[in-house]
């Protein structure tokens, strides 16, 4: 069924939902909180609900929900410049004092400008005034690099919304007026106000420096905002319930942030850090509260054993009545106590991430497990009942050979015979699917400056990995090539140049090749291009807590095929951190 959303009854979507917030507008700060994607993506967000929570925790502020509306009404809403509206009081977004945006994926980029159009309001920040909202960018992306959607922001928020929410609330309440505000957030710890930045370029197309404009106190380098510990601290967790979104009502916790295990591709192990546990008693505590609108827990983590109280978890939410679904589960914690409660909690299906087949390869990129563990882990999984695995794999990464590829098929065909040792008594045979996808190296990571693969090398990898895998029994692969990568990479690397193939793609509904011919960008120059020498990288603007030194050295250790092991325990990884002191 479509959400009711869809239909634009907005009191509809209230009166299924529960959980929303309705104040009074008199006397308080108004903030729309934008989610760049539609209302049944938004709701299963668990940064969009926290942001809402966050916000509407502060006495003097109002916060309500927008939306992108679903395809089929969004050109009619554009062509009739019907004003966007608030879910809450159905008010127009235009007389909110702040639009917020949480952005989570870069494909939601050309949502952004659809809805600031939607508003009516300016999509480039230089276009605006201050009678217009001010502009707020944050989410997810900001971790990764925010600078192709610098034009569109008054301001960019980088890092955690629990620090930076209150320090852009204080900020507004006591500023005079547009200007002292931007200055204002400029001197705090998390704000970036693009506009206050002349970027300079080599002669070849690449960032030079980012200079401070002068008077306005903007920093050399704005440092991203985290918090120090959650030991004290709610974690983010679905508020707002609605059958109406993608997860259904599943309740969705976040248990523990960061990962200990500094794979050296991975944004999110590098930029979570240090590794913070919410508190077990109010992980269940919520759970409970929120059992009567939910039976199945869904635990947001990218790392969900480096929880030291995980088994605890998971027996007080079993004991609770609830299904429990794990996000991606890292193999090496995985433990004989936590598949056997997945799977008493009715979960047939783990999802584990080899990333590739050879120990070798696994040394290069530092994902520190080996292929005995992980069939000896698969033993574990299916002795304890599950009957699928999903498996996530990468092609084109550095030094990867033929051989490389052969290891990806022998280790699948490893689980598979182990999943049917232990499926054919039971006379019911499971599957394992794989997903292969090619790397896209990242910022904020060791492959920073690492170009990506010639398309022509990762197409012939992923044919020859097809013709490998071809015949293989209750084993899927599916395989994507380069060009599904492309347009991602490209807003993934690139910088504020970028900004009017955003704009292209909006007006043509999506035609990435049409809107970068447009634009003028050549998009293979932040692709393909070894960014090594490069003295300035576009988001090195955000001083995300770790060194370009440190980057360095992992990537030559890399190549030497040596691990860094991970630091097990929290204290030990705080050296590399973007925590507040
Ligand atoms: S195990 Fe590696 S890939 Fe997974 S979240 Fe941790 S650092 Fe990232």
């Amino acid at each position: 069924m479509p959400p009711r959303h869809a239909r634009g009854h907005t009191s509809d979507v209230l009166s299924r939902e529960v959980g929303y917030v309705r104040k009074p507008h008199g006397g308080r700060l108004r903030v729309a909180l934008a989610f760049p994607n539609t209302y049944f993506v938004g709701m299963s967000n668990l940064g969009f609900q926290t942001v809402y929570r966050l916000f509407n925790e502060l006495e003097d502020v109002v916060c309500e929900r927008i939306c992108l509306p679903p395809k089929q009404e969004l050109q009619a809403q554009l062509a009739s410049g019907k004003p966007l509206r608030t879910i809450e009081s159905d008010t127009p977004v235009r007389d909110f004092d702040v639009i917020a945006f949480s952005v989570s994926f870069e494909w939601d980029y050309t949502n952004v400008v659809s809805m600031l159009r939607l508003a009516g309001i300016p999509v480039r920040a230089e276009s605006r005034t201050g009678r217009d909202p001010l502009v707020v960018i944050g989410g997810a992306v900001t971790f990764v690099n925010p600078e192709p959607l610098a034009p569109f922001a008054d301001v960019i928020a980088a890092g955690e919304g629990e620090v930076l929410i209150p320090s852009l609330m204080t900020a507004i309440r006591t500023a005079s007026d547009r200007d002292d505000l931007l200055r204002r957030l400029a001197g705090e710890r998390g704000f970036y106000v693009p506009s206050f930045y002349n970027v300079r370029y080599t002669a070849d197309g690449a960032v030079a420096a980012f200079e401070p404009k002068p008077d306005t106190g903007a920093p050399g380098v704005v440092k991203k905002a985290a918090v120090k510990t959650t030991e004290r601290m709610d974690p983010p967790s679905t508020r707002i319930f609605t059958p109406d979104t993608e997860f259904g009502s599943r309740f969705l916790i976040e248990v523990v942030r960061g990962c200990a295990n500094l794979c050296r591709f991975c944004w999110a192990g590098y930029n979570y850090l240090p590794v913070r546990a919410f508190p077990a008693d109010r992980i269940l505590e919520l759970a409970r509260e929120a059992r009567s609108h939910s039976g199945r827990a869904g635990l947001v983590s990218i790392a969900l054993c480096d929880h030291p109280e995980i088994e605890h978890i998971l027996s007080g939410l079993i004991e609770m009545g609830y299904s429990i679904s794990p996000a991606s589960l890292r193999l090496d914690d995985l433990t004989e106590p936590i598949v056997r409660m997945l799977h008493q909690s009715g979960e047939r299906s783990i999802t584990i991430a080899p990333e590739t087949g050879s120990d070798r390869l696994r040394r290069v990129i530092n994902k520190t497990v080996t292929n005995a563990e992980i069939l000896e882990k698969t033993d574990l999984i299916f002795a304890n009942g599950m009957e699928n695995l999903k498996l996530y794999y990468m092609i084109g990464l550095p030094t990867e050979t033929d051989s490389d590829l052969e290891s990806i098929r022998d280790l699948t065909v490893g689980m598979r015979d182990i999943m049917l040792a232990h499926a054919r008594p039971k006379g019911r045979i499971g599957r394992i699917v794989a997903s292969v996808n090619p790397l896209i190296p990242k910022p904020g990571t060791t492959y920073q400056w690492l170009a990506m693969e010639d398309p022509a090398i990762t197409d012939r990898k992923a044919k020859r990995l097809r013709a490998l895998v071809a015949d293989l029994d209750n084993v899927y692969f599916n395989i994507k090539s380069e060009r599904h990568s492309y347009y991602q990479a490209l807003l993934s690397l690139g910088d504020r140049r970028v900004a009017p193939a955003i704009e292209a793609a909006e007006r043509n509904g999506g035609n990435w090749r049409a809107a970068v011919a447009e634009a003028g960008v050549d998009a293979d120059f932040y692709i393909f291009r070894d960014r090594s020498g490069d003295a300035t990288l576009p988001w090195d603007i955000i001083d995300g807590g770790m060194k370009a030194t440190f980057f360095r050295a992992e990537f030559d250790k890399g190549l030497r095929e040596e691990w860094t092991l991970p630091p097990k325990r929290s204290a030990e990884n705080r050296k590399f951190l973007p925590v507040l002191s």
